[in-house]
């Protein structure tokens, strides 16, 4: 099934991040938060691509493989490749050919000071030409309402995520935000800009301090007062930051729901609580708006 289909379907796509296990855990680890999350019925789940060696790597098939095989759901795979020489991503696409995996979400990846740095990709966009020349794969992106860090400008990473587009990109899943207004004003440039495929929101649900910083540092987001505010309130007790955190990420959607937005993606950082209460928290919003969008 194509994933980008979808957004022509229903008003809301709905979808959960997850992540692979490590190396020494089983694939039966994450088998049941896999079952449980499918019981939430999202419309697609997407496993992320670790920088960890290959075998890391290789989990990210073997879980897409699970979800698509036992779960009946689609799996978006993603795929990075700033680190990868063309043989290995070429091995990984057969992996996924093998398995019936078609649906990439395609990306540079991060350079961290450990990263050993190849040639052969330097952008998302050029892994997006290799993996449409080859056939095969529906394809999807990342994008990012407050500008990728490392870019001079929102307007200049607006040409990139264009050409991504251009490159094949049916959709695009945005980096993980808190303010809302960013995300608007940022759909509003992209849409100027030429950009016609979907742009699914990425929320992430904060809940504990040390997620808080390590989120903070990489994506580099915004914190409006109120955020903030309920951190320094309750960052020091987990249990109440995950409560603020649920309430701020479910207003968050609400918001975005009012605002028509066509799908939300929830970093679901593999707790299955934090998901099942946010997605009981707006699952009768998103069954509405999807009913009254077929009438
Ligand atoms: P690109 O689109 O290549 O952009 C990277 C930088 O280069 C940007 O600053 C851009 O403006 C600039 N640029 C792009 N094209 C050009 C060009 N032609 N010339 C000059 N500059 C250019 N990382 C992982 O390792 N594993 C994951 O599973 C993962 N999942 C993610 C999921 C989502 C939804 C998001 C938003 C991010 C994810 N990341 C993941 C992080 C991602 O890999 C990083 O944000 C990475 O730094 C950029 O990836 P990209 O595909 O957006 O890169």
């Amino acid at each position: 099934m194509k994933i980008a289909k979808l957004f022509d379907q229903k008003k809301i796509v709905y979808s959960f991040e997850i992540y692979p296990p490590n190396l020494s855990s089983g694939v039966d680890v994450v088998y049941e938060t896999l079952k449980n999350l499918t019981n939430l019925k999202p419309d697609y789940l997407s496993v992320t691509y670790g920088a960890g060696g290959t075998e890391v790597k290789n989990r990210t098939c073997e879980i897409s493989a699970l979800i698509k095989n036992t779960c009946a759901i689609e799996p978006l795979a993603h795929l990075t490749c700033v680190n990868s020489r063309k043989s290995e991503v070429s091995d990984v696409l057969n992996q996924l050919s093998n398995d019936n995996i078609h649906n990439i979400l395609a990306m540079r990846g991060d350079i961290r000071p450990n990263t050993v740095v190849r040639d052969d990709f330097k952008y998302a966009s050029q892994l997006m030409d290799y993996i449409a020349g080859r056939g095969g794969f529906h394809l999807a992106a990342a994008c990012y309402p407050e500008g990728h860090p490392e870019c001079e400008s929102l307007k200049k990473d607006i040409e990139y995520m264009k050409l991504k587009q251009d490159c094949g990109a049916q959709f695009f899943i945005t980096q993980l935000f808190f303010d809302n207004d960013a995300y608007y004003d940022f759909v509003d440039k992209a849409r100027a800009r030429g950009i016609t495929a979907p742009i699914q929101a990425g929320i992430m649900p904060l809940t504990n301090i040390k997620q808080i910083e390590r989120t903070l540092y990489l994506s580099g987001a915004k914190v409006p007062h109120k955020l903030s505010r309920l951190i320094s309130r309750y960052g020091s007790n987990r249990v109440a930051m995950t409560q603020a955190g649920i309430m701020y990420a479910t207003e968050q959607i609400i918001s975005l729901l009012e605002n028509d937005v066509q799908g939300i993606h929830l970093y679901t950082m593999n707790k299955l609580d934090v998901a099942r209460k946010i997605t009981e928290n707006i699952d009768h919003l998103i069954s509405m708006e999807n009913t009254s969008y077929l009438v």
